[in-house]
């Protein structure tokens, strides 16, 4: 995968000297871990998983992850891979001492980036006050064990529908989403998974073969990498940027032997030319992805039409007309997935980016909006939201904030594009079809927005 062209990060660089990281432990500074990432062939955790909890959805799951290595007891000395805990059968406040009876005594048994996953009901549709309250619980209970776990380890919620066929299929991609290295940088999130049954893949390790998936901003950062992991997946990606960014896309699409596009998102004709390149050639498209993202700083005082208009542009506006566009004209096919990217800038707002805030939260706007309606055609649409990710965009940050960014947040440092790239990897599978409506921050859990 590409290398992340962010700025060096000299501490982490620092720490990795003996010299560096003795000074660091004596002087309580943070020490992030090397994260580990996926890599083809390698097992998806470090250890076994130990399954807890007296749920609906225990059994099932071991039978899904058949598999997966699991323990047979939480017995000392195993480095566990991951703790994975249905918090199903919890149906009220005093219940809830079964997460501490559970997660205690092993907590510190975790092997370098290892993963906690809480399965619950959505507690929106639990029949019962007490139900409703305990379940909604589970978050705070998770979100502080996400900040407790070191070496890399990361904490997730899983909200499934209480409607879900009893095999569990709908929720096998986001389980092994989740309990994979392929999750690295996302760490303290929420994610709701519908009733809808799925059919796994024929290889989770090719879940795109046959699909075609368009990028924009594809040319450079977190869209050249998204272009290479759908690929990567089994995708035939075309790739789309502005038309001066055109030798760097021929080079993301000769890569990953898609096709390249100019297209400048906001031109008044750039669905209708998309919705024709995809009918022309490829007969429809699986997945449309909405990467192409600009930042036009400046405090709202300093502020012009320029800047306020080109972010707006290009970062809602577009992704909404040309998804509207794609489906009207039948390019993206039913069943299709739509991806958008918003930031935690949308969630937390940030200094100088209120035209950027706007933008990104409006995506949020527009994922929550267009789920249900999406549903009928069977079409999902879910948007990450990163945090601070190595790229050039980030490289331009001043000093003392780019070090601000990296280090707060609960894995100490900042993500890689591939990060980024395999939680829309794992929203575009096709197994994930029962996954809609969500927006999962990519951000090693920063403290921005949280
Ligand atoms: P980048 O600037 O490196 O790449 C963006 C790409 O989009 C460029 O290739 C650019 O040419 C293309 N683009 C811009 N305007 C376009 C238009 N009108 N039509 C078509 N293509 C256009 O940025 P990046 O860091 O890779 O960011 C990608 C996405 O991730 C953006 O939506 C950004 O807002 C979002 N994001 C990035 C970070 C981060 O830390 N880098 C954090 C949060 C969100």
């Amino acid at each position: 995968m590409a290398a992340t062209k962010g700025a060096p990060d000299l501490y982490s660089s620092f720490l990795s000297t003996g010299a560096g990281a003795f000074i660091a432990k004596q002087a309580g500074l943070p020490q992030p871990e090397k994260l580990r990432r996926y890599k083809a062939g390698e097992p998806p955790l470090a250890g076994p998983v130990l399954l807890g909890g007296n749920g609906r959805l225990v059994e099932p799951i071991r039978e899904l992850l058949s598999d997966y290595e699991f323990a047979a007891d939480g017995s000392e000395g195993t480095k566990f891979g991951a703790l994975v805990f249905d918090a199903t059968g919890i149906e009220n406040v005093s219940q809830l001492d079964e997460l501490y009876k559970f997660f205690q005594p092993v907590i510190r048994n975790l092997a370098p980036s290892a993963r906690v996953v809480v399965l619950g009901t959505t507690p929106d549709e639990t029949s019962t006050v007490d139900a409703h309250i305990a379940q909604r619980a589970l978050e705070g209970f998770t979100r502080s064990v996400a900040k407790e776990v070191q070496r890399g380890a990361t904490a997730q919620l899983v909200y499934v529908s209480p409607d879900a066929a009893t095999g569990l299929s709908g929720l096998e991609s986001t389980l092994r989403f989740l309990l994979s290295a392929k999750s690295a940088f996302v760490d303290g999130q929420v994610i709701r998974v519908g009733a809808a049954e799925s059919t796994a893949p024929a290889s989770w390790d090719r879940p795109l073969e046959g699909k075609v998936a368009v990028v924009t901003g594809a040319a450079r950062g977190i869209g050249a990498t998204i272009a290479e992991v759908l690929s990567r997946d089994g995708a035939h990606v075309i790739c789309a940027d502005i038309p001066q960014a055109g030798e760097a896309l021929s080079q993301t699409a000769n890569k990953v032997g898609g096709t390249s596009l100019a297209l400048d998102v906001t031109a008044a004709d750039a669905a209708d030319v998309l919705a024709e390149h995809i009918l022309s050639r490829h007969g429809g498209a699986d997945i449309i992805v909405h990467n192409a993202g600009i930042t036009r700083d400046k405090t709202l005082a300093n502020m012009d039409d320029g800047r306020w208009n080109s972010v707006i542009n290009v970062n809602l506006l577009a992704p909404q007309r040309i998804t509207d566009v794609l489906i009207e004209k039948g390019a993206l096919k039913e069943g299709g997935r739509v991806v958008d990217v918003s930031s935690i800038a949308g969630i937390a707002g940030n200094r100088g980016q209120t035209n950027y805030g706007t933008s990104k939260a409006g995506v949020i706007g527009l994922v929550n909006a267009s789920a249900p309606v999406l549903a009928k055609k069977g079409i999902t649409i879910n948007a990450v939201a990163p945090g601070f990710i190595e790229t050039a965009m980030t490289a331009a940050i001043p000093f003392a904030t780019r070090e601000a960014g990296r280090r707060l947040s609960s894995l100490l440092q900042g993500g890689e594009t591939v990060d980024v790239a395999e939680t829309i990897a794992y929203f575009a599978s096709p197994a994930s079809n029962a996954v809609t409506g969500n927006v999962v921050r990519v951000c090693g859990q920063s403290l921005l927005g949280a």
